[in-house]
């Protein structure tokens, strides 16, 4: 159902906007980062160049997201600064789109009418049209409330030519009570399988040897399709489709459901040699409480069978997940299970949050129930804290061992370092003048600190 402008003439004729300048302005997750490649790909087809600053730019698409509590002012601070930047040049297109153009609608062009084009998260293939209908007819507003197609027919234009992130599924069929996808992003929808094998050849042609496979919730993808007569998780099956792809060196996958894990996803992780060793899995809390206030589906005992699991099945595994400290309602008691846990699985890494009321989410409405800041800080501390002395034992078991890895770039701060991932994902900082981006090479393990290690060739 649409909820605005229904623009039934498509325009694809129009002139392009050939040799005008496009910057891109980023907020928020992965998911967000590659649509922004993808619109980078529509931009181009349609003759523009990329600029590296605003002030320089013709066209600028404000990618929104609403990940933080004043997401919203910022957002609205962010498009009010900009009011000078179209003033001094009408021509000057203004674009805004991501989860809080989703969430907000017309609140965007009520704040903010200096702005061309407003479309939410379900048409972002259809900017390009959506561009050419502002300059006709003035600004406009397209919000879906679900995405009719989710096929790009332009390539993104990648951040790197070594690794790449291939959507597999959009959308998310849970309802965590903290988070806003399943509101702006719709309910999941699974690629074909054949669509995503494709665009990996593609990619592989071109150069790429690491693809991220993206999804709100990967391990469910493909229980919306019907593959073989049949309606299920078909993750693990599309696993091995893909590792058949020559030039294909590493695959790795982003957000698996901690419910949703199968055993025979773990065995294809082991099995299949492209596949890292690295599993995320995000835990959040591991209060039983705050979990269930949470809505995410498993207890503490679930998820330890689940840690038990990966590491019985695959060899050395690098597990890393995602914490939220301070949910509202959380006690010291619900702090010290999710430290019991913490303690326990012994993560590679931990992504920490501090709690924050994201509009539009249930949890925003617990007011009565927020954590003090002042507590939540120390909670936080304590947690960066254990796991920084775990991180320093897990980077260290590789120190004197050989290792694969795949260098991405020189570093920023001495260009005679190079940088890269080795199969857990961890950071190695390599010094060699040897070999280029995109190698893959076994080197050696010299050292390690709680965040990177250090490698010879
Ligand atoms: S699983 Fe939960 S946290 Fe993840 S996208 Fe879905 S609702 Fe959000």
């Amino acid at each position: 159902m649409k909820t605005s402008i229904h623009l039934e003439n498509k325009i694809t004729s129009k002139p392009s906007r050939y040799g005008l300048k496009y910057h891109i302005k980023t907020f928020g997750c992965q998911m967000n980062e590659h649509d922004s490649e993808k619109i980078a790909g529509m931009f181009q087809k349609d003759g523009m160049i990329k600029s590296n600053e605003i002030d320089n730019s013709d066209v600028l698409f404000i990618n929104t997201c609403t990940i933080r509590e004043n997401a919203d002012d910022k957002l609205y601070g962010t498009l009010g600064q900009l009011k000078k930047w179209k003033d001094e040049n009408p021509n000057r297109k203004l674009l805004v789109g991501g989860c809080a153009a989703q969430k907000d609608k017309y609140l965007v062009r009520e704040r903010a009418p200096w702005v061309d084009v407003v479309l939410g998260t379900h048409n972002t293939n259809d900017i390009i049209n959506l561009l050419n209908q502002s300059e006709d007819w003035g600004p406009v507003t397209e919000i879906l409330e679900e995405t009719t197609n989710i096929e790009s027919e332009t390539s993104p234009v990648r951040e790197s030519s070594i690794n790449a992130f291939v959507t597999i599924q959009i959308g998310c069929n849970n309802s965590c009570t903290f988070c806003i996808v399943p509101s702006v992003r719709g309910v999941e929808i699974s690629r074909r399988p054949s669509d995503i094998v494709n665009e990996i050849e593609r990619l592989s042609h071109e150069g790429v040897k690491e693809i991220t496979l993206l999804g709100q919730n990967v391990n469910s993808y493909g229980r919306d399709l019907m593959i073989n007569n049949k309606r299920r998780p078909y993750f693990t099956e599309l696993l091995y489709k893909i590792h058949d792809i020559e030039g294909i060196e590493r695959i790795r996958f982003t957000s698996p459901h901690p419910k949703d894990f199968k055993e025979e996803t773990l065995i294809a992780v082991s099995e299949l040699p492209k596949v890292v060793n690295q599993i995320h899995i995000p835990l959040q809390s591991g209060s039983n409480k705050i979990l269930s206030a949470m809505h995410r589906g498993y207890n503490q005992k679930r998820f330890i069978e689940k840690i038990d699991m990966i590491k019985s099945i695959i060899t050395d595994a690098s597990i890393s997940t995602d914490i939220i400290v301070g949910f509202p309602g959380e006690s010291h008691i619900d702090f010290e299970e999710t430290m019991k846990v913490v303690n326990y699985a012994e993560f590679d890494l931990i992504y920490m949050f501090k709690f924050s009321p994201r509009p539009g989410t249930v949890a925003s409405d617990y007011q009565d129930k927020f954590v003090k800041k002042d507590i939540i800080d120390d909670r936080f501390m304590s947690l960066k804290n254990r796991q920084t002395e775990i991180s320093e034992f897990r980077y260290a078991r590789f120190v004197g061992s050989t290792q694969k890895m795949l260098i991405e770039k020189p570093s920023k701060k001495d260009e005679r370092i190079l940088t890269g991932r080795i199969e857990g994902g961890h950071i190695v900082n390599l010094e060699s003048n040897k070999y280029g981006i995109g190698d893959l090479v076994n080197v050696k393990i010299v050292d390690s600190t709680p965040f990177f290690l250090k490698a010879t060739a």
